[in-house]
């Protein structure tokens, strides 16, 4: 199944809040989104992470 379930990471803090499904054939590159940390209480980038 080409479609993943991958992890994303705040790139201020380094946690790991959300996790979310890509396709890897539409998708290879590394994932990045807007969200919101809770750790910070702001809207951070999130990072795909391994
Ligand atoms: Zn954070």
């Amino acid at each position: 199944m080409p479609r993943e379930i991958v992890t994303l990471a705040c790139t201020e803090c380094k946690r790991r809040n959300y996790t979310t499904k890509k396709d890897k054939r539409k998708t290879p590159a590394r994932l990045e989104k807007k969200k919101f940390c809770r750790f910070d209480r702001k809207h951070t980038v999130h990072r795909e992470v391994k």
